[in-house]
């Protein structure tokens, strides 16, 4: 994706209010993260541990989604699997996050989950460039191309529930 600026991340927002947007807490590394490797920016806020933030580009335009997910986790020795690049992890490596919809749906309470990688690193996982500590990949007959394609697909089907 193209690298973003703070501006960019505070105005993308499509499930919060813009004071929320104007407050919560960005990367300090903006300049340093793997922009060429990333399908969308993920991040926990290192001020409120049961929020994370992800911002994906959908026709040419950033779109920040805030998630939250519960800080106690199910018991660690469950394996869970992300559903947007299927990677398994062990205890709280996966969690379901949840994302409050878009507009007056999300104004009237309605969320949508979605079991995602808690460290929101999906797309360096689908390319190889972190390895999950003891969880894993399946050997897939997919191209990482075609991973890449599914996951980035997995993400906007989950996005598009978000305005229905
Ligand atoms: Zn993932």
């Amino acid at each position: 994706m193209r690298s973003l600026t703070e501006q960019d991340i505070r105005n993308s927002f499509i499930n919060c209010s813009k004071g929320e947007a104007k407050r919560l807490s960005l990367p300090r590394d903006l300049g340093e993260r793997p922009w060429d490797d990333l399908d969308f920016l993920g991040w926990r806020d290192p001020g409120a541990p049961d929020r994370s933030y992800l911002v994906v580009e959908r026709d040419g335009r950033p779109v920040g989604v805030t998630l939250r997910f519960p800080s106690s986790q199910r018991g660690f020795l469950h394996r869970s699997m992300c559903s947007l690049c299927l990677t398994t992890h062990p205890g709280g490596g996966v969690s379901l996050m949840t994302a409050r919809k878009a507009g007056v749906a999300g104004r009237e309470g309605n969320s949508v989950g979605l079991y995602m990688c808690t460290d929101l690193a999906c797309s360096l996982y689908v390319r190889g460039k972190k390895v999950p500590e003891s969880g894993g990949r399946f050997e897939e007959s997919l191209t990482m191309e075609e991973q890449i394609a599914r996951a980035t697909g997995n993400l906007s089907a989950f996005l598009d529930k978000l305005y229905v």
